[in-house]
């Protein structure tokens, strides 16, 4: 069991998951005593009661560039921290019509409401975190764009477009290219933005 994020859309099944499955749970290590805390020890939502879940222990702590093999599949785990400090977007090859392609899972670089870019005593690093996962995402190849909602990636809209003999909209460089820059402009301007004191 992988997630992208130790953020309870992401991970508060965890727990009932391993329960019911057995399965091994592999967490990259910035988000390890998040999940195993239930969420208290996250650096902005674990002060919210309504947002905490039951603690899953983690089978492997990942660091950054490890992989795992599920099936004849290598996955590798990209540290890409700010959403949260131990954010992963994996990465895997794919073949398809005797072609090979380039998945990215993206794990998220968005700044969510109320997030402190600066002076943020719970999490100092959290500005040159988010710079250095743009610079991850944007030193990855990829083919085939996905992510950790559908929405970072358009899903329905390319659901909707399959058809045979026809292109596979999943298949989209360029909209990868472009979502990275575009996520990157918004949160160079947040960064802007607070560091001029305005909130
Ligand atoms: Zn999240």
């Amino acid at each position: 069991m992988l997630i992208s994020h130790a953020h309870f859309d992401h991970d508060a099944g965890a727990a009932r998951i391993k329960e019911l499955t057995g399965a091994k749970y592999l967490v990259m290590d910035a988000d390890v005593p998040v999940v195993e805390s239930g969420g208290k020890e996250d650096f902005f939502y674990g002060k919210t009661p309504d947002l905490l879940y039951p603690p899953a222990k983690v089978d492997r702590v990942m660091h950054d560039g490890d992989t795992m093999k599920l099936g004849d599949t290598l996955l590798t785990a990209h540290l890409t921290p700010g959403h949260t400090k131990g954010c992963t977007t994996w990465t895997f090859k794919v073949q398809d019509g005797g072609k090979n392609y380039d998945v990215v899972i993206v794990g998220s670089p968005n700044v969510n409401e109320e997030y402190k870019l600066v002076d943020n005593a719970a999490y100092p690093q959290i500005a040159s975190d988010y710079e250095k996962g743009f610079r991850v995402l944007r030193s990855l190849r990829c083919d085939v764009f996905l992510g950790a909602h559908g929405s970072y990636y358009g899903m329905a809209a390319k659901y909707a477009r399959i058809k045979d003999g026809a292109a596979n909209p999943f298949i989209d460089p360029v909209g990868y290219k472009d979502y990275v820059n575009e996520r990157e402009q918004s949160f160079r301007a947040e960064l802007a933005k607070q560091q001029a004191g305005v909130r």
